[in-house]
């Protein structure tokens, strides 16, 4: 292998910038080609090349987002996009890909690698916390500090006035974030889609909180979550059932994928991203970077793929206990 191409797909996460740092400088270091492909895909199709040195990684390690862009490409679905994504890499003298991103892109790369043989290695890069095969991936830890910033700061006026905050997070179906910010802000309810509590022991529980004497009450609410209404109609719902309560509704939405990357996203990037880069010289392929009991590791990309991580029941318990 003698240049690798490296892009960003699909949403993208803070630490997405540390990762493409760190496989632009392996590769330097390793005194091979790096060539950065733009817009995913879709910059694949589009030749939308840029040879990248050491230096052109410069100042990056701090900052969200992702300097190479993301995208979603329906093109690359077809046999034809893929066709045109593999004469453009053919064309550039790219021989192996490190794709940074999350199930659909890793799902797009196994499928490339089946019809070319193509060398592809995969970085988990989302901040949903949701890929088989790692512990963490790129930009869960970030949204989880900012979401429970954003918490401690919702409670302030909360409690200045009384009132129950139902908050809204993001995680699409799996609750890791709502779970562990949650427990991390102190919140007095998660509602997870791994756990359907139900209306009835959410009011029971909103019931003894007021009772127990609490000045203000977070009910985190994960964007997945399976007790059949959304933040305004549990408002709705709670104001109808349980006139004690002042209740207002926080969406957090995108801010939630943006933002400086916490060290720990920062460490893993760097990590990771010298782990796929050494990987492929090494004449691996079809994997996908993972950690597991701080150790790096290798999950084919076809398990990776096959299902979503869902939290640990031990984290359940422990909210289980705080919010009593
Ligand atoms: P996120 O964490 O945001 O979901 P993702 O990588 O899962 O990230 P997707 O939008 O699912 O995001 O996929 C990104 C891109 O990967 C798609 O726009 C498409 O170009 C490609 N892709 C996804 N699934 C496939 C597939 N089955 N075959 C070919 N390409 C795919």
């Amino acid at each position: 292998i003698k240049k690798i191409g490296v892009f960003t797909s699909g949403g993208d996460s803070p630490g997405m910038n540390a990762a493409i740092r760190s496989v632009v400088r392996t590769c330097a270091y390793l005194k091979i080609e790096c060539v950065g492909i733009y817009r995913g895909y879709q910059g694949m199709i589009e030749g939308d090349f840029k040879p990248m040195d050491a230096r052109s990684v410069n100042n990056i390690i701090n900052k969200g987002g992702t300097i190479l862009k993301s995208a979603r490409c329906e093109e690359f679905r077809t046999k034809e996009g893929r066709k045109e994504a593999h004469d453009q890499l053919v064309a550039e003298g790219i021989d192996a890909l490190v794709v940074i991103g999350g199930n659909g892109s890793f799902a797009g790369a196994l499928l490339f690698n089946e019809e070319y043989n193509f060398p592809v290695m995969g970085i988990p890069g989302t901040i949903d916390n949701d890929i088989l095969g790692s512990s963490f991936t790129i930009g869960f830890d970030t949204a989880i500090n900012t979401v429970v910033g954003v918490i401690d700061k919702i409670r302030d006026t909360a409690s200045s006035h009384n009132r129950l905050f139902f908050v809204e997070v993001m995680g699409r179906d799996v609750g890791h974030i709502a779970l562990n910010a949650g427990v991390g802000a102190g919140a007095e309810e998660i509602l997870i889609p791994e756990q359907n509590l139900g209306l009835e022991r959410l009011l029971d529980s909103l019931k003894r909180s007021k009772k127990s004497g609490k000045s203000s009450s977070i009910v985190i609410v994960a964007e997945g979550d399976r007790i059949g209404k959304n933040v305004f109609e549990l408002k709705e719902y709670v104001e109808e059932h349980l006139p004690i309560y002042d209740v207002r509704v926080s969406v957090l939405g995108h801010m939630q994928r943006g933002g400086n990357p916490t060290c720990f996203d920062r460490v893993l990037a760097s990590r990771m991203g010298v782990k796929a880069v050494e990987s492929l010289l090494e004449g691996k392929s079809n994997y996908m970077v993972g950690i597991r009991d701080n150790k790096l590791i290798l999950t084919p990309i076809s398990e990776a793929i096959k299902a979503h991580t869902e939290v640990d029941e031990e984290l359940i318990r422990v909210s289980d206990i705080m919010t009593t």
